[in-house]
């Protein structure tokens, strides 16, 4: 509501608009607007203004707006992310342990959807992969044969100029510089190894495993005979990791312990895909175009791998799938793009690699390796285990290394950032952060209030919340306001707020606000459990019951 008001300053009559708003079912005064010092200036003033706003606001003043996208900072993000209860430092009691992350109440949920959903797509919803759970302490000839004992390192350097320490490529020992433009003093450099150490009983060293991969090769015979495979198929593990980096940065992006969800895709040498390439169009940029200082270029991943700009049927397959994964999930496929590996960056077991990566607050920075890694692993742990990790060919009649053609390797953590960066949106009129999550991610999946705090409302409310919760993380909620209810629950990625109010009592149903519009709808108690079960799985909500006008008048 607006209105003119005349205000006396110094025995002079000043002319203001000023304008009520309900917020958190309070009235607030927003700011008001100086129209002049006559009553004839000021309405001619009021009525301009109040038109311009109008069409301003678009045809429809009174529909929900459109939330507006927010752009922020990884500091803002963690900062977002303690408040709810999403992410806390470690030990933050104590002054907080560099590189290490507790995931609050809301955390664990969106992290335990992120990896159910990855699982569902890649593992039970296919037929050509398995998974396992390998152990994180691992073998220490693990380490031995894979290479990453002798190699797995970093060099560790301090800036002559900013005293801090940081971490280079052995090859850029006298080329690389600070991030503040001081040089690294080559006195301190030292090889830094990048695995943990620990010790089994008394004496033997052994190391937290830095990859789940080794994992999955050291058990790959056995896997593939129990499960009954035939080339091609898959090995999954989702699994903690550990790196000790020497500067861990940007909040989860670089963390010294982590969770990977990754895959051995094992084939036989130089077979063909059998599937389909995504019908994906994506960013592709290439070697060469980095190499010339080109950009990137939006191409279907099909033409990518006919300009054999990708080499392999294979990657351009995977990438496609993890592409697609995300985009299901609600990630804005417009902060994806893929990027092949260089020449002088390619791993020592690598002979093409791609990355999907994404757009971080921080820039273009890597989310999925799809690296190439032939036979180099199996041959490695058959040469140091001396067991014979080869499998039967039934055309050749002969025995055979598969090769790993594609190797998806993806943090849960950078995921956990993209769905959260990519579904943080703000709405003015709420006054509040909306997380677009997609419901399959959200970590409540619906909040129910009694609208007075009253004995026969509660009642009902918590049958509701009794009923659902068979099925669904869900949260009763009676303190404060609707409003203040709702604004919380935007803020968790709620997506439906259920109310009980006075009509609930009478005719057993209850009101369902869909947060990505505000939208209203009456549904019948009995048929809650249903259709949230199905909005959830990807239906619109509105259609299980009838429309509620929500519009103020
Ligand atoms: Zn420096």
């Amino acid at each position: 509501m607006a209105f003119i008001v005349k205000k006396i300053i110094s025995g002079k009559g000043y002319y203001y608009l000023n304008e009520n708003k309900r917020a958190d079912g309070k009235v607030k005064k927003k700011a008001s607007i100086y129209l002049g010092k006559t009553k004839k200036e000021a309405e001619k003033k009021a009525k301009e203004f109040l038109a311009k706003l109008k069409k301003d606001s678009g045809k429809n003043s009174d529909a929900e707006e459109e939330l507006e996208k927010k752009k922020i900072s990884i500091e803002e993000l963690a900062v977002f992310c303690k408040r709810k209860g999403f992410v806390y430092q470690s030990g933050e009691i104590y002054g907080g342990f560099a590189g290490f992350w507790d995931f609050g109440h809301l955390g664990v949920e969106l992290k335990n959807n992120i990896k159910n959903e990855w699982w569902k797509f890649h593992v039970t919803q296919r037929g050509d992969i398995v998974g396992i759970d390998g152990s994180i302490i691992t073998h220490p000839m693990i380490w031995k044969a894979s290479g990453h004992l002798d190699n797995f390192s970093d060099v560790f350097v301090i800036c002559k100029k900013c005293k801090k320490p940081n971490k280079i490529d052995k090859r850029e020992l006298g080329k690389a510089k600070c991030d503040c433009g001081g040089e690294y003093d080559e006195k301190s450099a030292k090889d830094f190894q990048l695995m943990f150490k620990t010790k089994v009983g008394e004496t033997e060293e052994a190391y937290l495993r830095p990859e789940t991969a080794q994992l999955i090769f050291s058990n790959f015979k056995s896997v593939y005979e129990n499960s009954r495979r035939k080339l091609p198929f898959g090995i999954a593990q989702i699994g903690k990791a550990f790196r000790n980096e020497i500067a861990p940065r940007d909040f989860l992006f670089r963390s010294r312990e982590f969770e990977q969800m990754e895959i051995e895709y094992f084939v036989k040498s130089g077979s063909i895909c059998l599937y389909k390439i995504p019908n994906e169009e994506i960013l592709v940029y290439s070697a060469e175009a980095q190499e010339n200082n080109q950009e990137p270029v939006k191409m279907k991943l099909k033409e990518a791998f006919e300009k054999e700009i990708i080499k392999k049927d294979w990657h351009a397959y995977w990438l496609g799938i993890s592409f697609s994964w995300f985009k299901k999930l609600g990630a804005n496929p417009e902060n994806f793009r893929i990027r092949q590996h260089r020449k002088d960056e390619l791993a020592h077991y690598s002979s093409d690699c791609w990355d999907l990566e994404y757009k971080f607050p921080f820039g273009w920075r890597e989310l999925e390796g799809i690296a190439d890694r032939g036979n180099f692993d199996l041959v490695q742990h058959e040469k140091f285990s001396k067991k014979d990790l080869k499998i039967f060919d039934e055309e050749t009649k002969e025995k055979m290394f598969p090769e790993v053609v594609c190797e998806p390797s993806l943090g849960v953590e950078r995921s956990f950032l993209v769905f959260i960066l990519d579904g943080y949106y703000y709405s003015k009129k709420r006054e509040n952060v909306v997380l677009k999550l997609n419901p399959k991610l959200s970590p409540i999946k619906a909040a129910v209030f009694p609208i007075v705090k009253q004995k026969e409302f509660e009642n009902l409310a918590k049958m509701v919340v009794e009923d659902l919760q068979q099925e669904f993380f869900v949260v009763y909620d009676e303190s404060g306001s609707i409003g203040r209810r709702y604004s919380r629950n935007d803020e968790s990625g709620t997506p439906y707020c259920i109310t009980i109010d006075e009509k609930s009592l009478k005719n057993k149903d209850v009101t369902v606000r869909w947060r990505d519009t505000a939208e209203q709808v009456r549904i019948k108690i009995k048929d809650l459990r249903e259709a949230l079960r199905k909005a959830i799985g990807g239906e619109d909500i509105l259609k299980f019951g009838k429309a509620v006008n929500t519009r103020k008048k």
